[in-house]
């Protein structure tokens, strides 16, 4: 056992005020360059080595500090910086009784400023209190919500920490996401052959009904507990009275189970190639594989160490097979066992998330249970994964 946290030490006040600072700042993806700057600051201000690793006209954020424990394992800290849309110049907020929620015109910017905000929380205590404590990494990715890119965009070499606890989850402090799909996203181009509606219609082959008939044979919705499919966008047509030539639609596949993700998409390809052979129109599919998935098993020792840490919060942990990918994904990609753990954030992606401050504290105190229980770990052990 490692000996036990000051956790008084806590400030309500300065957290809250943190994660005010951090929703003033707006940052859809992309333009996280204002609320970047600061995180450096604030980083090195808490005694961080921060490195801006640029990529295209973007950037992620990597930050270390040497622990006070020699041997003890390093552990890496994620949130992402930038937000959905829709943000203005200024975002709309309330806080009362305990509540900060957008005032309906915009997002809250919650996801993830209150994971920044929390991790930002717990540095500043093991700073105060000098409780000893492992090698500590920071990593702060831009445009999470465009596709995981600046995860997709990191130097992995730069990162020593093989485990890592990524806030960026929603729900109440507490839960903890076992498992994330694969996901796979795809275009399919039905090319018919104009001609005349009128005139001439025999000559032609309609794209928009040969389309239709592929949507409609191809699976859709919710497969089964751990997979779904989705038509997400269609343009099609010029007019009326043209024979349509083109339909351009875009899909998605995500499961847990990535042998039924394979076996998903070959079939929905094969019924969408055959339909368009029937139908005598031309088909291109083109996919793309976004992030693989990972399935972790609840006695994993490192969700054991996550989950008595919640305990000690006074919280009973939520496992949570998601049906969403965060960085989370493509850390373990690389080999870095990596678990998103909520951090509050109630309802985001719409203008109604709001989070309680309790849970920005909750969520600090729970940051630092889980550094503390780490550090307490004497040699870096591999990854036990991928488990399914
Ligand atoms: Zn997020």
């Amino acid at each position: 056992m490692y000996p036990p946290i000051n956790t008084s030490i806590i400030n309500e006040r300065r957290v809250i005020e943190t994660f005010k600072e951090l929703i003033e700042m707006p940052s859809p993806s992309y333009q996280e360059h204002e609320i970047g700057r600061r995180l450096v600051e604030i980083l090195q201000g808490l005694s961080f080595e921060t490195e801006t690793l640029d990529y295209g006209d973007s950037f992620n954020i990597l930050a270390r500090k040497r622990g006070s424990i020699e041997g003890a394992a390093s552990l890496l800290l994620s949130a992402h910086m930038d937000t959905v849309q829709p943000t203005t110049t200024a975002i709309g907020y309330s806080h009362h009784n305990g509540l900060i929620s957008s005032t309906g015109e915009t997002i809250l910017g919650a996801d993830d400023k209150s994971g920044i905000a929390e991790i930002l929380e717990a540095l500043t205590v093991l700073n105060e209190t000098g409780h000893p404590h492992g090698d500590i990494e920071v990593l702060l990715t831009s445009a999470e919500e465009k596709g995981l890119q600046g995860a997709k965009h990191v130097d992995y070499d730069k990162i020593k920490s093989r485990y890592a606890l990524v806030l960026d989850s929603s729900g109440k402090v507490g839960r903890v996401v076992l498992a994330a799909p694969t996901h796979v996203t795809y275009r399919m181009t039905v090319t018919g052959r104009a001609a005349h509606a009128g005139i001439e219609p025999e000559k032609g082959t309609n794209a928009i009904v040969a389309a239709a008939k592929i949507v409609s044979a191809i699976v859709d919705g919710r497969i089964n507990a751990e997979t779904t499919a989705n038509v997400g966008v269609i343009h099609g047509g010029s007019a009326t009275n043209i024979v349509p030539v083109e339909v351009v639609f875009d899909g998605e596949f995500r499961s847990l189970n990535p042998d039924t993700l394979n076996k998903i998409v070959d079939t929905a390809f094969d019924t969408a190639r055959n339909i368009a052979r029937k139908n005598q129109v031309k088909i291109t599919i083109q996919q793309q594989r976004q992030y693989e998935g990972y399935n972790f098993d609840q006695a994993n020792p490192f969700i054991q160490l996550i989950s008595d840490s919640i305990a000690r919060c006074q919280i009973a942990p939520v496992y949570i097979r998601s049906g969403g990918g965060s960085d989370a994904n493509i850390f373990n990609q690389h080999g870095i066992m990596s678990i998103p753990i909520s951090t509050g954030m109630q309802k985001p992606h719409t203008t109604e998330e709001h989070i309680y401050t309790a849970d920005l504290l909750k969520g600090s105190l729970l940051v630092i249970e889980v550094i503390a229980s780490w550090s307490a770990k004497k040699a870096e052990s591999p990854p036990s994964f991928p488990i399914r």
